[in-house]
């Protein structure tokens, strides 16, 4: 049969296996070969939309043309994140383990919702979850052999919509989810907090009106006497504080809020603290910044996402709860449909009521892959990597007549900025982007615009940010000379 009468048919073995060699061979063609392509994709809105026709096709078409269209249309539209040249944001890294995890879990196609819908979906999941635990340093009461136990959610904004759900439910003694919140529910988080706080408030029903936003420290962490004081005055006017989000980590300059003193007030004033540790929590598998994690005793809820800076591809959130049966009391719903003799036995966990959708993916063969192939002192090694490195950068920029640090440099961070002002530094960021050779993004400081310079792409080495630094330090010279 030739192609175009195969075409319209489903994929047998056989053309599966050709297609699938060869598409093997193009990701790792494309891995070897990604610091050719501009980091920052430089099409314009429209581009890649303008190449799509405006409707599906009727006839089924030939794998090999899709795939010279996706050459064609789709990659000049891909911003390279696997390039050891992407500096910007915080990194979303992946390994070739996790790439074939992923590739197996949708060979696979299994929807594990249930515990009986693939055992090992779920076993895995709660095992693999219970690893990563320990070599956080978290504490036991996280895992599934005390109250709480992990989950894998797609993301940080999950976990903490999640988190605040479950806080709402043991505020309310279980009736927000019957009939609304009150109105009265306050929850707290500080300036530098990620904006999935303000997104879970106004899903859950908090509203915006009711997210305190307290202010930070001269190094931008939260300000623990000013959020007991604002605790105070709600309680004063008749409000009900029931939630705090603390951050290891903030997106914008990596600070990390006092969790001790934090967890110290939550536990006296009876409010569920929630950590995001997003980013940089993974950095806690290292002993020197364990640290990081102290207070989490405190905490009734914990996340760190792998897909940053754990070599295991978007998407995987890794959430914990101190008491399960709080989150899956909020969180399940049990129709007919469902039901079954492992659920109801009470033996087993079924990960539906731990997330907000009822389907899900076998995610945890990807981190068990990524776990398994490096090994815990392997991921170690490649954290202290990209912190030395990091660390070099910021030697340069405080040797240099130029530029200045804008934060306190933190793990694999640095926020830096150029002497010669906000518009200097926003012109120099964009022609940096549009050159093609890497890709930056910014911040603001106290207001102040600066350059976020943040090692966590899994090829990145010191050559690649010795380059950054020579093309940063000339385009701001030939800036500075055509000004
Ligand atoms: N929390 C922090 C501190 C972050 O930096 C980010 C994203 O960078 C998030 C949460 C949101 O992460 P996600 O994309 O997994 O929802």
């Amino acid at each position: 049969m030739s192609n175009n009468e195969k075409a319209g048919f489903h994929m047998d073995p056989e053309e599966f296996r050709r297609q699938g060699h060869a598409l093997i061979d193009w990701l790792a063609d494309y891995a070897a070969n990604v610091e050719q392509y501009p980091v920052l994709s430089p099409l314009v809105p429209g581009d890649v939309a303008n190449t799509l026709p405006l409707s599906a096709p009727q006839h089924g078409e030939d794998f090999d043309d899709i795939m010279a269209d996706f050459e064609r249309d789709i990659l000049p539209g891909i911003t390279h994140w696997q390039s050891p040249n992407f500096f910007a944001y915080f990194p979303a890294n992946t390994s070739g383990p996790s790439i074939l995890g992923e590739l197996l879990s949708a060979g696979l196609g299994v929807q594990g919702m249930l515990w009986l819908t693939s055992p090992a979906c779920t076993e895995l999941e709660t095992r693999v979850l219970d690893w990563v635990a320990s070599m956080l340093g978290l504490p036991a009461k996280f895992t599934s052999r005390g109250a709480g136990g992990g989950v894998i959610q797609d993301s940080a904004s999950s976990a903490t919509l999640c988190a605040l759900l479950a806080a709402r439910e043991r505020a309310s003694g279980f009736q927000a989810k019957r009939t609304g919140p009150n109105g009265r529910l306050v929850a707290y988080c500080s300036t530098e907090t990620h904006s999935s706080v303000e997104k879970a408030c106004a899903i859950a029903g908090i509203g915006l009106d009711n997210l305190r936003k307290i202010p930070t420290r001269d190094d931008l962490s939260m300000d623990a006497d000013a959020l007991a004081a604002r605790i105070a005055t709600d309680r004063a006017a008749g409000l009900q504080p029931f939630f705090v989000c603390a951050t290891i980590g903030t997106t914008s300059t990596l600070a990390v809020d006092p969790i001790p003193e934090i967890g110290e007030l939550c536990d006296a004033e009876g409010l569920w603290l929630h950590v995001d540790a997003a980013m940089a929590g993974t950095a806690a598998i290292c002993e020197e910044y364990r640290s990081l994690h102290l207070g989490l005793d405190h905490a009734d809820s914990y996340c760190f996402n792998p897909h940053k800076w754990m070599f295991t591809n978007f998407d995987c959130d890794c959430f914990y709860v101190s008491d399960r049966q709080t989150l899956t009391k909020t969180l399940t719903i049990l129709p007919e449909y469902l039901r079954n003799q492992a659920t109801e036995s009470g033996d087993v966990i079924d990960y539906r009521d731990w997330q907000i959708p009822l389907g899900r993916r076998f995610r945890a063969l990807k981190l068990w892959f990524v776990l398994r192939y490096y090994g815990i002192q392997g991921l170690k090694h490649h954290i202290r990597e990209h912190i030395g490195l990091a660390a070099r950068f910021a030697d340069w920029i405080r040797a240099s007549d130029d530029f200045e640090i804008a934060a306190p440099p933190r793990l694999n961070l640095v926020c830096f900025r150029h002497r010669a002002g906000d518009d200097f530094n926003r012109a120099l960021v964009d022609k940096l982007n549009r050159s093609g050779r890497l890709f930056l993004s910014h911040t603001t400081v106290r207001d102040v615009y600066c350059l976020r310079l943040c090692i966590g792409q899994t090829h990145t080495a010191e050559s690649h940010v010795a380059q950054a630094w020579r093309l940063i330090e000339g385009t701001a010279r030939q800036l500075a000379g055509s000004g």
